[in-house]
């Protein structure tokens, strides 16, 4: 596939090529331009070409393109799901979910627009104002390989709603979603230029949406060190940035709780998308009094699960997206066993065999009695392993949840009013889920405290993030 830049397909400047494979077989699926600086000059160009007509339509217009293309993604729905799956690993099943959630932000977006108004405010003698948003202008978005068709909607609904143009940037695993879903986006109607996909490296293209004088936002998903970076390249302008990172997310299990329903939801929680989610369950407090039938209910359910290629039917969990992905969660596992810091219950390496040794599976994991000071539970863990640690007390759980650097969302399942108002007053998150994790509707605000980022998506909060105030002072 190609870059779609200005409404139209191109190569590219420089002609070469990125190869994109299936992570679960390791064939070639396709290849798109490796991007440039130059490209990234003309998608810029592009954006700023019809930046002032598209600003000029009102919400409403936007909004009903916006209403189009979420109907030609529903109707596409199964063709793009395919790719995803292609693409990313995930099961077919994970993919379609994907892709409706993307159809429904545009949905959420599209329904708001009628709704969103401006501010009078009454001064008496001094006069009368009124205040409207504006939008930013070109906005830069780049994104992960996680979950590239969910988290491209995250900011392209409220960006182009808001009336700015955008410069997206997919990672270089998962491009393909991204560049089928602008085309869509362009046939729904979007005027050529207002969302424009240059595909390449993170050190080309990405670096050079950030540094591009004429983009005054910047909205990445990524790694924390790749977040850090980017806060310092800006650093030099004046630009607004939203970063959205990495995630440690607790799940505190009290013993009160609905056992089973909780199982389910730590299995879903941690080992949906091969555990490659930012709000996965990645490290679980069990209340020690049911804690033993809580892991062997656990365990059970986790060697049930089916892994194989995505593409398959009744698969439950497909392979990692790369086999640096795989490396980096091996090693960490690894070292558990070399440093005697926890047990393995069950899994703990890459699966082998005729169906598996061409992709980068591996072994749905749980780990218990994990170690304070392991890479297990201070870095994040982005695979399908999960560290399983009892605690005598909800002080001891919170104290635990709260030994982080990271703050993206955090769960307790409990039937008492109590415990829960004291996990929401003090554990550090920027979401805390009652009886679910994982879950983020299109409506709620999303992202993080602390290492996990700045900025919120997702709601009317992403929308006024995309916008800025400008005031009209009537001294009459
Ligand atoms: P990554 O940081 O390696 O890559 C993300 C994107 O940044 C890719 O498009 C990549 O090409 C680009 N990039 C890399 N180096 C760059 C640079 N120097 N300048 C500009 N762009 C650059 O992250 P990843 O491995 O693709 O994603 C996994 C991470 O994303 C995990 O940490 C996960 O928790 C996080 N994540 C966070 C959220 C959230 O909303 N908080 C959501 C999904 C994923």
């Amino acid at each position: 596939m190609l870059m779609r830049i200005g409404g139209k397909d191109t190569e590219g400047v420089d002609r070469r090529w990125i190869d994109v494979m299936n992570p679960a077989t390791g064939v070639l699926i396709d290849r798109v331009p490796s991007g440039t600086p130059d490209d990234v000059a003309h998608a810029v160009d592009a954006a700023d070409a019809v930046s002032s007509t598209w600003k000029k339509k009102s919400m409403r217009e936007r909004g009903i393109i916006l209403f189009h293309a979420a109907r030609l993604v529903r109707e596409q729905h199964k063709d793009l799901a395919k790719i995803l799956t292609m693409e990313q690993g995930k099961p077919l099943k994970e993919a379609i979910d994907e892709v409706r959630g993307f159809a429904s932000i545009l949905e959420f977006y599209a329904g708001i627009s009628a709704h969103t108004t401006g501010e009078a405010i009454r001064l008496g003698p001094a006069g009368d104002c009124m205040v409207v948003h504006e939008p930013i202008g070109i906005c830069g978005a780049i994104i992960p390989w996680n979950m590239p068709v969910l988290i491209m909607g995250w900011k392209i609904g409220p960006a182009l709603l808001a009336g700015n143009t955008m410069v997206l940037k997919p990672a270089s695993t998962t491009p393909l979603s991204s560049l089928k879903l602008a085309a869509i986006l362009d046939k729904a109607g979007l005027p050529p230029g207002v969302l424009n996909v240059v595909t390449g490296s993170g050190e080309s293209v990405g670096e050079a949406i950030v540094m591009h004088p004429l983009i005054k936002k910047i909205s990445f998903t990524g790694d924390c060190t790749t977040g850090e970076k980017i806060r310092r390249l800006a650093s030099g302008q004046l630009k607004d940035l939203s970063l959205e990172l990495g995630g440690s997310d607790p799940m505190i299990v009290m013993d009160d709780a609905e056992i089973d329903k909780a199982v389910e939801g730590a299995l879903r929680g941690r080992f949906y998308n091969a555990g490659q989610t930012c709000t996965a369950v990645k490290r679980l407090y069990v209340h020690e009094k049911i804690s033993k039938i809580f892991v062997e209910k656990l365990r059970v359910r986790v060697e049930s699960l089916k892994v194989g290629n995505g593409l398959e039917p009744g698969i439950d969990m497909g392979p990692m997206n790369s086999a640096g992905q795989r490396e980096r969660i091996a090693g960490m596992v690894n070292e558990i066993t070399d440093k005697c810091e926890g047990k393995i219950l069950t899994g703990g390496c890459s699966l082998t065999g005729p169906s598996y040794d061409a992709g980068f599976f591996y072994h749905p994991t749980l780990v218990s009695d994990v170690s304070p000071g392991a890479r297990l539970l201070t870095d994040e863990i982005f695979g399908p392993v999960l560290p399983l640690m009892s605690v005598p007390d909800l002080d001891t759980a919170i104290q635990e949840a709260n030994r982080s650097r990271y703050g993206l969302g955090a769960s307790v399942w409990t039937t008492n009013l109590a415990t829960t108002k004291r996990v929401f007053d003090e554990v550090h998150a920027g979401i805390i889920w009652v009886n679910r994790h994982i879950t983020v509707p299109p409506e709620i605000p999303f992202g993080g405290m602390n290492e996990s980022g700045i900025g919120r998506e997702n709601g009317s909060h992403a929308l006024e993030s995309y916008s800025r105030t400008k005031t009209l002072f009537l001294g009459w």
